[in-house]
């Protein structure tokens, strides 16, 4: 469905545990072949890739933003983001496995009758279960990776948002990639999902999604022990003092939080303004916020579109109603966009509820929505503790103009991600993840491809002489 009209845009095909099934046999094919490929050349393949995703640009941006209804400039931009994540990890896997299909190293060791190496080898078949908020990047920041790594991957994508997926398939093909190394599986979570985690040919599980899923996924890979990670929800700080440009912060609370039509894991929907600055803020904010141009996703210069699919829009807006019916303080927003092109999609306006409780379920759990809440502070201690009260640890953002602030903020933030002077900018060469219940393992940066190889180790005899541990051998130059 496109979520701004409602209207049936195509079908997808909803595999289940035999297309898995399928899909697994030809990426263990696939594994054998791509994994003895030198990293050289998975290189010149990662790159065929990124041009092939940059020829169909505009043709994927305008499906992405069809099938979930996010702006089509952020749909371009992801676009680009996508051929930029294939580029770096073709860089990425010329630095680390040069001409070889795995990489080497030589450890020296205190004993000299052994030498010892490290091999860095590609982990197997990884499947990879990716939601529908950023539909190919989220798949890309895992797929680029993996296949860097030497890995064959079976992607499942989200049920509400796998066309782009799709495609990224027949730039696979077109690129070069040996058959079975890049599979697409769709289909429900409940199916493909779960028959993917519990497959004995699938050596990993790489998820992002919600905490919920990602619960079930690591209980079904502990059966087999086998290894997953978990790039879960958030429930993201701004911290902004008296001491900044207040429309400089005004942009960033907004983009913060209401960017991707509010949809955003790492959204900085808990805002924490001075005492002193708030009631400028606070109209600033009201005014801004108000002027977001919002509607038909597909025309340039909308910058806030629909909520995916009526579930999401159900469940967000059964929380602002919540919120509403609570009395919490609603500084704008919190209905239907009355405008006529609005009045069969997902749309929301952008909400801002103040000062609620810190027990409220909009201050604590993740809304997945343009829904931000305001509170505020009068000491860098009290931000601090409110901004690490969470059971969620995915980012963090502070905005003020002193240098010595900043480095102690960024110190006390408990998250995996901090922005200062920002909220959200993300960029392939650093490592994107979170801690508490926002998961465990990292995409993108340099370590990007430690989570698709293992590590073996190789412990070599070099001497001529016995080793001599049992009296009937000898050996004159023995330390034992
Ligand atoms: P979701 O958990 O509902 O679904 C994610 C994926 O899991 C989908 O492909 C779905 O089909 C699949 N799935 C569902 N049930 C499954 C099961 N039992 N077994 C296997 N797979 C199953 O999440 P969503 O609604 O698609 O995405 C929104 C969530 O994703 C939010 O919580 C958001 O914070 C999170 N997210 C996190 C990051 C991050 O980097 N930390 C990035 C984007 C989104």
């Amino acid at each position: 469905m496109n979520p701004h009209d409602n209207r049936v845009i195509g079908a997808v095909g909803a595999g289940d545990a035999q297309d898995v099934d399928d899909a697994v046999r030809a990426a263990r094919k696939g594994f054998a072949v791509w994994s003895a490929t030198p990293g050289t050349e998975r290189s010149k393949v990662l790159r065929n890739i990124a041009r092939g995703i940059e020829r169909r640009k505009d043709a994927l941006a305008a499906l992405e933003t069809a099938d979930m209804g996010k702006p089509i400039e952020e749909s371009a931009w992801d676009i680009d983001d996508v051929a930029a994540c294939f580029d770096y990890y073709a860089e990425r896997c010329e630095q680390v496995f040069g001409s070889g299909a795995y990489a080497v190293e030589d450890v020296k060791l205190p004993m000299d009758e052994f030498t010892g190496q490290l091999r860095r080898e590609a982990l197997g078949v990884i499947g990879l279960i990716t939601p529908w908020n950023y539909p190919l990047l989220m798949a890309t920041w895992k797929v680029a990776p993996a296949l860097a790594s030497g890995c064959a991957v079976v992607l499942k994508p989200s049920e509400l948002a796998s066309l782009s997926c799709q495609v990224l398939g027949d730039v696979c093909v077109e690129a070069g990639l040996p058959a079975g190394a890049f599979n697409v599986v769709t289909g429900t979570g409940v199916a493909a999902g779960a028959a993917l985690c519990a497959h004995r040919g699938v050596d990993k599980i790489s998820f992002t999604g919600s905490l919920a899923t990602g619960k079930v996924i690591m209980a079904t890979c502990a059966r087999d022990v086998k290894p997953v990670s978990l790039e879960l929800g958030g429930k993201s700080a701004l911290v902004i003092f008296e001491d900044c440009d207040l429309d400089k912060a005004v942009e960033w609370a907004l983009f913060g939080c209401f960017w991707t039509n509010g949809q955003i894991c790492s959204a900085t929907s808990r805002v924490f303004v001075h005492a002193v600055i708030r009631d400028k803020f606070l109209a600033r904010l009201k005014e801004a916020a108000e002027a977001i141009p919002y509607g038909d996703p597909s025309v340039e210069g909308c910058r806030l579109g629909p909520l995916v699919s009526a579930g999401q829009y159900k469940k967000v807006t059964d929380m602002v109603h919540r919120a509403k019916r609570a009395r919490y303080t609603l500084l704008t927003g919190g209905r239907k966009p009355l405008s006529p092109e609005c009045k069969d999609g997902f749309y929301l306006e952008p909400t801002v509820f103040v000062d609620v409780p810190l027990d409220a379920e909009i201050w604590r759990e993740e809304i997945f929505g343009p829904v931000m809440c305001v509170k505020t502070f009068s000491s860098e201690e009290e931000a601090t503790a409110l901004a690490n009260d969470s059971d969620y640890a995915l980012g963090a953002a502070v905005i003020t103009d002193d240098p010595a602030r900043r480095a102690r903020m960024t110190a006390a933030f408990n998250s995996g991600i901090v922005w200062v002077n920002c909220s959200q900018p993300c960029f392939a060469q650093l490592p994107w993840g979170g801690r508490k219940r926002s998961g465990f393992g990292r995409d993108l940066g340099a370590n990007g491809m430690d989570k698709y190889t293992h590590l073996k180790q190789v412990v070599t005899y070099v001497s001529d002489e016995p080793f001599a541990w049992y009296p009937m051998f000898t050996n004159p130059q023995s330390k034992l």
